[in-house]
């Protein structure tokens, strides 16, 4: 079987979490701390804070910035559903923008048109919540532009792409967005088990995003209102929860963030020949933003009219010969619980249309040069 994602683990990253294991905290050490600074220096951050996944990492992320009831998000509807529930946790309304039919992520032409309708009827968002699809950086510079002019915030869900370069810039370094969130999920660049990474460089944001990680307690004297400051205690000062990282996931990200070039270097060489290798067939391979390095955590092709089949049997055929695709995304809106919200298909028509079409090839840091070789000829025996 060749899956279309899949973790690497080597024998450091064992070491250092048999090292962890043995060690005296297994939570709340030292640890965390070290991936949070590593991650932050390698990424060009001033602060990141650690959560138990990126899930959770969004929503902090939206507390942090003030997202509440009565408040608007809008993101992209082609993502993981992770990247609208967010909003919806903090009892926020949920809206979203089109994608561009070109890069898939949010369209920043159809924000600015949404834009300009909701400032007649009064209704900017809070926050929009840009995704970085595939690996490739969204349009942050033209986004910004926009809040510089709307005055809402931004979150960049950079889920998909640790290591990603806009610019010449890494993506994480809150040139553009107010918070940036990383996922270690096993199918991502890195991977933590579970895990994920709230990037800031406003100490504020990330000060509340630190806390109410934890319960909302603080045992920071400066906070307090009790003056005893008796040495065991503590206050709880916000309604928070328990978002840590433990100390293994940590150990784990480290040792993998040491690997991370390996993995985008075979990441982007196994991209460049499904390009040469998929060029001249009839698909539409994934376009390439000037100025940006994708991480590549997917690699999406449409299969369009111009096919002797659909996607529907390109996913069956390459899954009879063991290879197994993935769909990314079945558009959020559409989800029963959003439909149930009051949305309904066809509210936005360029992400429906892609998802009708598209289909993730097989990518991750283990997939051989054999393995490639195999796909490729498996979808050209498909495509006959
Ligand atoms: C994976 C993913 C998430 C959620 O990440 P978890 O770490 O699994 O919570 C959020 N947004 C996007 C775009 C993702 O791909």
């Amino acid at each position: 079987m060749i899956p279309y994602a899949r973790q690497s683990i080597d024998d450091a990253d064992l070491a250092a979490v048999v090292e962890v294991l043995r060690s005296e905290y297994l939570t709340q050490g030292p640890t965390v701390p070290r991936f949070e600074r590593a991650v932050a220096q390698r990424c060009g951050a001033r602060f990141a804070v650690a959560a138990c996944n990126a899930t959770a990492a969004l929503h902090l992320a939206c507390l942090a910035l003030g997202v509440g009831p009565g408040d608007r998000v809008w993101t992209s509807p082609n993502s993981f559903v992770a990247s609208a529930n967010c909003a919806l946790y903090c009892g926020a309304e949920i809206d979203f923008v089109d994608i561009d039919p070109r890069t898939y992520a949010l369209s920043t032409q159809a924000l600015r048109a949404k834009l300009e309708r909701a400032e007649r009827a009064g209704e900017i968002p809070k926050v929009v919540i840009a995704v970085d699809f595939a690996g490739q950086p969204c349009d942050a510079a033209g986004i910004a532009a926009l809040r510089d002019r709307y005055g809402f915030r931004i979150i960049e869900d950079a889920a998909h792409a640790i290591g990603a370069l806009y610019r010449g810039e890494p993506v994480g370094n809150g040139r553009y967005a107010d918070v940036t969130v990383f996922s270690f999920h096993p199918v991502k660049i890195i991977t933590t088990a579970e895990g994920g990474m709230a990037l800031s460089n406003d100490a504020e944001l990330a000060g509340r995003m630190a806390l109410l990680r934890s319960h909302g307690v603080t045992r920071d004297a400066a906070r307090m209102e009790e003056r005893s400051h008796d040495p065991w205690e503590y206050e709880q000062v916000e309604l928070g929860f328990n978002y840590r990282m433990t100390e293994v996931e940590a150990a784990l990200g480290l040792a993998q963030l040491a690997r991370i070039e390996t993995f985008l270097e075979r990441r982007r060489a196994l991209a460049a020949r499904y390009d040469r290798d998929l060029a001249g067939m009839p698909l539409v391979l994934p376009y390439q933003i000037p100025d940006a390095r994708s991480a590549y955590h997917l690699y999406p092709i449409r299969v369009g009219p111009a096919a002797r089949i659909d996607r529907r049997g390109l996913y069956g055929a390459l899954r009879e010969r063991g290879i197994v695709t993935n769909v990314h995304y079945i558009p959020i809106h559409t989800q029963p619980y959003y439909r149930a919200l009051g949305f309904a298909p066809g509210a936005f028509p360029v992400a429906e249309a892609y998802y009708r079409e598209a289909l993730s090839l097989p990518l991750y840091y283990g997939l051989t040069d054999e393995q490639q070789s195999e796909v490729v000829a498996a979808v050209a025996d498909a495509l006959g």
